[in-house]
């Protein structure tokens, strides 16, 4: 139907016939002459229609914003003067000839000028529109580039593509199922995959040897900002490797797409343990563009008689930890006060702080309700520690540790951000060392990254002191966000069988749950291990959006729901029938609308 995208016409084109179609974008009657703004996936092209062709000229007048037409003609020089600089064909124009109009279309529900600010409920029910912008189809193009290149990178590095199933059993990655029950077999369930792990580890004992999809996942979160309950990963997993080789696979894997695709030369990638990443970032992906560090002081505060320091200063759960902040002497009582509600979102119960106004007159030259309270010398000793100058401000955190990390990391990104001290554009890192298990708020031990994991240690040690134990596990982390994550796997079933028993899962529950991955792994299993990035994450991290919906052609909202299509909607009452399915009570309609953009 046509000859050339709208976006291709240039100076090279001109007298040549070309027939175009797309979208009339804009339409201007300029007294005697129509010009239309012709668009398409590639980019737009001014088209003159005059009275001299009136059969076109006629249809030209009725064509409104998104109509769909067809157009023939001559290009030519824009006269001088009128040239559009701005756009890729903007020395050119196209003298039409022939019109057709393919479709009319209702007048849309928000204009697609990039500039107009449009509420994302509106973006979201209508999102066929909202994709035809040429900022979300970019999007979408350089998604698809990113996805070609992984995949052109796997597949010369003879990992091979296998497709796993969608209906299966649970694939434990911390978070619930979503379930689809079964209309043949009353009253059971298939479940959706957290993710192909274990279906993975099962084709490196079939032999596959490096394995990779581009995977649907799938987790019914509480929905924290920025998640989607449905999710792709680049899913990999290679046989007789370690940590390095698949490190060193996966970060060139990284490395060149950063290259290809974005022109942009990663720095090293260092490697952290996670505990010197919690301590001195208080994140285990911590934002290395930021230069702020936590410093622990407990044992300066331990004896003071403030007991909001003194009491978590003693507590082997507790922390109390600094933050300086050079040049931030300079907040305000009102910037302060918001730092100190800021924090309060992740627990912290207030933010001391002490102000450096001129250590030259010792504990007179520092500013801070908290004083008072410490007494001088522990005070001037909390400064030296920090090493904090004139000008400066030390903010503190003393709570459970949990507490203080997330508290004063998070501080520590919203200073760096606010105070626009980011000091590179890239810093990614791997964080290495993870402890195998923390404990849930029961007192439990649960799997840090899932129970397939590795221990670094012999299954007695793992028994003897689980808590203490480190897995093989790493993170690949970029600019504050965890790009991937994966471990070296459990490869024989004893060990397998101890990590069960410590999740406090009996053998029989671990038959009837993991029967086939235990069976699996008494039939000549390799060590093996893998990783998986976040695709969406990482398309968002290189193209710079806002936010992770921008980056998936239909995104859900924050409460798992699709505002266009509706869904998840009711089913009629044969269905649920057929599935063996009583509701406990009448499903009631839920308003699904008015909260794309809930953050929380
Ligand atoms: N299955 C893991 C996840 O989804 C990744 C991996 O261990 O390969 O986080």
């Amino acid at each position: 139907m046509r000859s050339h995208y709208c976006g291709g016409i240039n100076e090279s084109h001109i007298d040549q016939d070309v027939t175009l179609c797309g979208w009339v974008h804009r339409r201007r009657d300029h007294g005697g002459v129509i010009f239309l703004d012709l668009r398409d996936r590639d980019g737009m092209s001014q088209v003159v229609v005059d009275p001299d062709t009136p059969e076109s000229f006629g249809l030209a007048e009725k064509v409104r914003s998104e109509f769909v037409i067809q157009i023939s003609g001559r290009v030519r020089r824009r006269p001088a003067g009128t040239e559009n600089a701005n756009m890729p064909t903007g020395q050119v124009e196209v003298l039409c000839k022939e019109l057709t109009i393919l479709n009319a279309a209702a007048t849309p529900p928000f204009p697609l000028d990039e500039h107009v600010d449009v509420g994302e409920d509106v973006r979201l029910r209508y999102r066929y529109v909202d994709l035809r912008r040429p900022e979300m189809l970019n999007r979408l193009r350089f998604r698809s580039r990113v996805t070609s290149y992984i995949r052109n990178y796997l597949d010369s590095h003879e990992f091979m593509d296998v497709e796993t199933p969608i209906l299966t059993r649970a694939t434990p990655e911390g978070a619930r199922d979503y379930l689809v029950p079964s209309r043949t077999h009353e009253g059971s369930f298939f479940a959706l995959p957290q993710s192909p792990q274990l279906f993975k580890q099962l084709l490196m004992v079939s032999g596959v040897d490096r394995y990779y999809q581009i995977a649907k996942c799938f987790r019914d979160e509480d929905l924290r900002a920025d998640r989607q309950p449905e999710f792709t990963q680049v899913d990999i997993e290679a046989s007789f490797v370690n940590e390095e080789s698949l490190m060193s696979i996966t970060e060139g894997m990284v490395r060149e797409l950063f290259r290809d695709v974005l022109k942009v030369d990663l720095p090293a990638f260092p490697r952290m343990p996670y505990s010197e990443a919690m301590q001195r970032f208080g994140s285990d992906k911590p934002d290395l563009r930021i230069p702020l560090e936590l410093v622990d002081v407990a044992d300066l505060v331990e004896s003071v008689d403030f007991k909001v320091f003194a009491g978590p200063a003693k507590d082997p759960k507790g922390r109390v930890a600094a933050l300086r902040l050079p040049k931030g002497g300079e907040l305000t009582r009102k910037q302060i006060d918001e730092y100190t509600k800021y924090v309060g979102i992740y627990g912290a119960k207030g933010l001391a702080y002490i102000k450096v106004n001129d250590l030259g007159q010792g504990v007179a030259g520092l500013q801070s309700p908290i004083i008072k309270f410490l007494g001088e010398d522990v005070a001037m000793a909390l400064i030296e520690r920090v090493g904090a100058e004139d000008g400066d401000i030390v903010f503190f955190g003393a709570d459970k540790t949990t507490v203080v990390n997330e508290a004063l990391g998070a501080l520590r990104v919203k200073l760096g951000h606010d105070l626009d001290l980011l000091t590179a554009e890239w810093a990614p890192l791997w964080v290495v060392d993870f402890p195998m298990f923390e404990e849930d708020g029961n007192g439990e031990l649960t799997a840090i990254h899932h129970p397939f994991t590795a221990p670094s240690c012999t299954a007695e040690e793992l028994a003897a002191d689980p808590a203490k134990a480190l897995s093989r596990a790493y993170d690949m982390v970029l600019n504050g966000t965890e790009l991937g994550g994966g471990s070296i796997r459990i490869h024989n079933e004893d060990m397998q069988q101890a990590v069960f028993r410590i999740l406090g899962i009996d053998e029989a529950e671990a038959r009837a749950k993991f029967g086939f991955l235990l069976d699996a792994l008494k039939f000549g299993c390799p060590p093996h291990g893998g990783l998986a990035f976040g695709l969406d994450r990482l398309v968002m991290l290189m193209t710079g959006a806002s936010s992770i919906r921008d980056v998936i052609a239909f995104p859900k909202t924050q409460s798992a729901t699709c505002l266009m299509t509706q869904a998840p909607g009711e089913v009629d009452e044969r269905q649920l029938k057929e599935l063996h399915i009583r509701l406990r009570k009448p499903a009631v309609a839920k308003g699904a609308e008015g909260e794309a953009g809930k953050e929380d």
